[in-house]
């Protein structure tokens, strides 16, 4: 079977910001979110407003601007238009809407990138 490249762009600028195989997106508890999977704070049909990524697969640019930012908190702006895409924070633990865990610190918001799975989704529904 071929490999499946699925690449997340920035919505404004449509540069590729990584890849989901080298950097899963996950839900708030930290889950590989599939798209048909219905997880606990989602079960209310709709969808998060944000993703996360694990700190042992982030992209190294994102890297970079957490260590810019000395491991605590910060913006995510894509490297090409400069738009905002998320954020991190290491300093504050989050939890998630039902306020059961505490979320990964390093957040995507999902309406500024463009995601196949979100597309196909779509195209099913
Ligand atoms: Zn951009
Ligand atoms: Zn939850």
């Amino acid at each position: 079977m071929p490999a499946r490249v699925t690449e997340v762009k920035c919505k404004r600028c449509r540069t590729v910001l990584f890849t989901e195989e080298a950097t899963p997106l996950l839900s708030a508890h930290g889950e590989i979110r599939n798209t048909s999977e219905n997880l606990p704070c989602t079960a209310n049909g709709s969808e998060p407003p944000c993703l996360y990524i694990s700190t042992d697969t982030v992209p190294d640019w994102i890297k970079e601007c957490i260590n810019k930012e000395l491991w605590t908190k910060g913006k995510i702006n894509c490297q090409n238009c400069k738009s905002r895409l998320g954020s991190f924070n290491f300093v504050n633990e989050i939890k998630c809407e039902c306020g059961e865990c505490p979320v990964p610190p390093i957040r995507i918001i999902r309406s500024k990138v463009d995601r196949p799975a979100d597309s196909l989704r779509n195209s099913i529904v």
